[in-house]
């Protein structure tokens, strides 16, 4: 840091990837994050030794939570209940990155660095001890969204447009309007999102009103 050379000079997450759990998979399933460090608990554990460490993140939970109130007294927090790992789809997507992310730690060009593994440890290799151990450690990397999702469905809250349905002169413009997760980090497509919707209000490049609507009308015509 002081002399700009050295370990000091890197953030310490260098490099990650996304993968497919399954090779049949259309996208990837899992972004993985590779830490020059011991990492845990978001660094708030301190560790005492030297290694690395391998994130696996699933992109595409099925697994929903929901946002509600505690009580009637308005200056209380919401309620926010992520529901993590509700479903066994993702407790098995969990399971299988834990498994692939091994795998590729075990490749021949990692032989000079890798050490015995720590977390989860070698003993556990059951789909039980696998899932205890995610259950016990995992994390959220931060990437809430879908509760004022957009649509036309019953659930949806806004319009294409992020405009309240229901509600003349709201608009709702953020990653909660996101209806699924993007796959990925959600910050550059929120900044995307609100520099549409900005061009919208300001005039500058309206949206058509109603354009998933004819896109879903004419996919309907055509099959
Ligand atoms: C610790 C952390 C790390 C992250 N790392 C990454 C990353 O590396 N890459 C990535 O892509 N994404 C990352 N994210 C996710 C990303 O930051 C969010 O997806 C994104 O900021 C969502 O934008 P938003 O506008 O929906 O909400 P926010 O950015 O949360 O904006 C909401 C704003 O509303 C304001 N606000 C709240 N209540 C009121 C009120 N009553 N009146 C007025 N203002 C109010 C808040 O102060 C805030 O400025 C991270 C998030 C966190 C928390």
């Amino acid at each position: 840091m002081f002399f700009k050379s050295g370990v000091g000079t890197s953030n310490g997450l260098e490099s990650g990837g996304f993968l497919k759990t399954r090779p049949e998979l259309e996208m990837p399933d899992i972004q993985i994050h590779f830490v020059a460090a011991m990492m845990r608990d978001h660094a708030r554990q301190k560790s005492d030794r030297h290694g690395f460490t391998v994130h696996v993140c699933q992109l595409r939970p099925e697994s929903k939570g929901f946002v509600g109130l505690k009580s009637t007294d308005a200056t209380e927090h919401a309620l926010i209940q992520p529901n993590y790992l509700a479903s066994e789809y993702d407790r098995k997507v969990m399971r299988d990155g834990v498994r692939l992310v091994r795998n590729i730690v075990a490749q021949k060009a990692l032989d000079p660095y890798r050490g015995p593994e720590v977390w989860p440890g070698e003993e556990k290799q059951s789909d039980e001890a696998i899932d205890a151990w995610v259950r016990e450690c995992a994390e959220t990397i931060y990437h809430p969204v879908g509760t004022a999702k957009m649509g036309y469905d019953d659930m949806a809250v806004v319009d294409t447009r992020c405009r309240v349905r229901g509600v003349e002169g709201l608009r709702v413009v953020d990653a909660s309007v996101m209806p699924t997760l993007v796959g990925g980090n959600t910050n550059a497509p929120t900044i995307m999102i609100a520099e549409k919707i900005s061009d919208d209000i300001l005039g500058k490049a309206p949206l058509p009103a109603e354009d998933v609507r004819i896109a879903e009308d004419s996919a309907a015509s055509a099959a």
